[in-house]
């Protein structure tokens, strides 16, 4: 039986771009589109809208209209409307998996109270060479402990929220990693005279324009060298992928929390193989091995 979802935000850049990823995948079916209230095409075909060929799923303005015989809302809007179909999935007992971001800290409060009622993934980004990034970010924080870091992030000029929710999660990291949550001060671009750097500073930088889809480098600056750890996205598959991995790990799961993107990459990763392949090739010749 494939995976029966609901996508909020259908028509907009990454909303559209999961709904065409799920055409594609047999594993997956829509059964239900939502966007805004005033949105020019409520009541028609998606699939139409979309790609230009019925679907039989109709745009409609309220989750509670569709969510039933739902496994998974995916949800790619605004903070706002994403606190109402976090509260509509929690209410309906249904799975949620939500990738807007640009929350408030009072907006991300009232989320994860709402959100931790049902089984929600949360995921500012889906894409699994950005979980991996993470890592290494944590790597290089702990390891060059002294060094400064700032992190520079790259989208299009609709975005509409600045720093990206992947850049404040990235900073995060950095101060976690380093047990300073509360001691680094985070600053947003640099402007004026007396601008020098503080030790305790912990940049964070958003540039837009174009159609960028998404570019983070974290710099750790330190004394005679740097390290640039940088993700680019070169499409919106990359986060459509993940969303739909993340969809399928939720509908699996049985609790109701608010799962991360570690979470669904873990729980996709293969047991570890007893013994570690030798690669072909890469075998000690007779010579080496002394033979
Ligand atoms: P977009 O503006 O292209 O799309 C948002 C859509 O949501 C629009 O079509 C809009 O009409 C719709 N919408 C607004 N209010 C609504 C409501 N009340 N009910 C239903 N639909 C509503 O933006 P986008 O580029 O698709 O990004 C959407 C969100 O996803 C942003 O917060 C963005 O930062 C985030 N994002 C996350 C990831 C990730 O991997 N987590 C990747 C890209 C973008």
């Amino acid at each position: 039986m494939p995976i029966r979802c609901v996508v909020c935000g259908a028509t907009g850049r990454m909303g559209s771009t999961v709904i065409k990823l799920i055409e594609s995948e047999e594993n997956f079916e829509l059964i239900g589109a939502v966007e805004r209230r005033d949105h020019p095409d409520l009541a028609v075909d998606v699939g139409y809208l979309l790609f230009g060929r019925n679907n039989s799923v109709c745009l409609e303005n309220d989750l509670r209209d569709v969510v039933a015989g739902a496994d998974v809302v995916i949800d790619f809007t605004e903070p706002d409307a994403s606190l109402f179909h976090a509260e509509v999935c929690a209410d309906k007992k249904v799975a949620y998996a939500c990738g807007t971001t640009g929350f408030t800290d009072e907006q991300w409060k009232r989320f994860l109270a709402m959100a931790s009622r049902t089984r929600t993934v949360y995921a500012p980004n889906f894409s699994v060479g950005v979980l991996v990034l993470s890592k290494l970010v944590q790597l290089a924080a702990s390891s060059l402990s002294d060094w400064d870091v700032e992190i520079v992030e790259v989208h299009h000029g609709k975005k509409l929220d600045a720093p990206s929710g992947t850049a404040k999660k990235l900073a995060q990291v950095v101060a976690e990693a380093r047990r300073d949550v509360g001691e680094h001060r985070l600053v947003f671009g640099r402007e004026g005279r007396g601008s020098e750097r503080g030790r305790a500073e912990l940049g964070v930088h958003a540039v837009r324009g174009g159609d960028v889809f998404g570019e983070h480098t974290a710099y750790f600056l330190g004394p005679a060298e740097r390290l640039e750890l940088t993700h680019r996205a070169s499409s919106r598959e990359a986060f459509a992928r993940g969303a739909l991995a993340a969809a399928e790990f939720i509908v699996g799961t049985e609790a109701a929390a608010v799962y991360s993107m570690e979470h669904v990459v873990e729980a996709a990763l293969p047991p570890l193989a007893e013994e570690i392949p030798v690669l072909a090739g890469l075998e000690p010749s007779k010579k080496e091995r002394g033979g």
